[in-house]
Parts: structure tokens; sequence; C-alpha cells
């Protein structure tokens, strides 16, 4: 892989950080996930809007977006167990090769 980066990006949306969905702090009353953001304000997203396949939950002060991590179908199905729990490698290779 070529790990170039390309400054004209415009049209995808950067994240701050990718968060899985456990790491969210869920409020039953507003059915919306939290996390901490950091200006001091919450990145949030709804169950709604995990449900209908957004995985972007935007920080209302400093408009800062983190990547949800999860799985749509557990969303959907939610009678469903969660039978197995894949393990994501966090490999932050920077490849600077001269
Ligand atoms: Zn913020």
């Amino acid at each position: 892989m070529n790990g170039s980066t390309n400054p004209c990006v415009g049209q995808m949306s950067i994240y701050h950080d990718e968060v899985e969905i456990e790491d969210f702090e869920y409020d039953e009353e507003n059915d919306t996930y939290y996390y901490p953001c950091p200006c001091g304000d919450r990145f949030e997203i709804s169950g709604t809007e995990l449900k209908a396949g957004k995985d972007a939950a935007e920080c209302p002060s400093c408009s800062l977006v983190v990547k949800v991590i999860y799985d749509i179908e557990k969303f959907r199905t939610e009678d469903k167990i969660k039978s197995e729990e894949e393990s994501h490698p966090k490999s932050t290779s920077s490849a600077v090769v001269n």
C-alpha cells in the first residue's frame, strides 16, 4: 500500500478518531450515545441514526466527527445476542520511506 497523503481530498469526511460503540455512553431516555470530545463537550449519535446506517458522531461544539465502529446488524436485530467479538488489530503503520 502506498500511504501518500492526498491534499486534494475534499469530498470525504475526515474523522477525528474511530471509536467503538461500546466505548460510548448510552442515554436510554434520549436513545443517544455520547463520547467525550477533547474540547470538553461530547460527540453524540442517536440509536435511530445508527439503525439507519449512520456512523458519524458529531460534536455540536467544535464540529469534530468521530467514526462509530459498530455492527449494524446488532442494532437492526436487537434480540440477537452477540456471539462473537471480532478483534480489530490496531496497527498504526506510518510508512515513511525515503
Ligand atoms: Zn468538541
